[in-house]
């Protein structure tokens, strides 16, 4: 990893916009195609859409899902920038920190990824708030490509999730790339429009601790209550918990 610092900021940043939009195409393009396309004609799964799937919605998500994608280049300039004068505390050499630390940063990570986004969220859905975040509603019934699909207020500020994390605790450079990858299929798979568990298998263990396509597409549907991203924790604290579609 120590080669990451040996590039310049203009090649991290290539390298990083390259891997954003090749990941979200490959990861959303796949689901799209394997979900959509092929299990929900084999497995007759019924999507949250009760109508056809309209290309201008789908063609909104994905070009503001690349402007948001775009945007994460900030979080990384600022990370990469002030990590050389100590401001967050990135780790390059894995030995620098305990192996045990290694595996515990992605568990608080993804804790406080789901924080950070419980109540950012909430935020957008306050009155003064809500026009940098109606993009995102305008998929009443979302598809994976919806996933980053957000005006650039919004995408700045989700971004800053990663500056908000690095700040609080030190994290390795590989665990940006791969806790990024992991938030991008969990995304994914919230946006996918259809459930692949049952109901039953949703509300048990471990599922029934983590947030899933029904869940948030009753917020898409009625854009209040289940903000949480990843879990139900915050929402079920809160009392905002609404369940899934019916
Ligand atoms: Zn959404
Ligand atoms: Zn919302």
């Amino acid at each position: 990893m120590n080669s990451i610092q040996e590039l310049n900021m203009t090649q991290i940043l290539s390298i990083q916009w390259l891997m954003n939009v090749s990941r979200y195409i490959i990861i959303v393009g796949g689901s799209y195609l394997i979900f959509w396309r092929l299990l929900k004609h084999k497995l007759n799964i019924k999507t949250h859409n009760p109508n056809s799937i309209k290309f201008k919605n789908i063609k909104r998500e994905f070009l503001y899902s690349l402007q948001t994608l775009t945007l994460f280049l900030i979080p990384t300039y600022l990370i990469m920038e002030y990590s050389k004068i100590g401001v967050f505390k990135v780790y390059y050499d894995i030995n620098d920190m305990s192996l045990t630390w290694y595996f515990l940063s992605y568990v608080c990570s993804f804790f406080l990824h789901d924080t950070y986004f419980y109540w950012t969220h909430r935020l957008l859905h306050t009155k003064p708030f809500f026009k940098f975040h109606s993009i995102h509603h305008k998929s009443l019934y979302p598809t994976p490509f919806a996933a980053f699909a957000f005006n650039a207020t919004e995408g700045i500020i989700q971004s800053f999730a990663f500056v908000f994390i690095s700040l609080l605790i030190p994290l390795h450079i590989s665990t940006f790339m791969i806790f990024t990858l992991y938030s991008l299929i969990h995304n994914v798979y919230g946006h996918l429009g259809m459930d692949i568990l049952s109901k039953e298998r949703m509300e048990q263990f471990p599922f029934r601790y983590f947030n899933h396509p029904t869940h948030h597409g009753w917020h898409h549907r009625y854009a209040r209550g289940n903000y949480g991203l990843y879990l139900r924790f915050w929402d079920r604290i809160m009392g905002t918990w609404k369940g899934g579609l019916k």
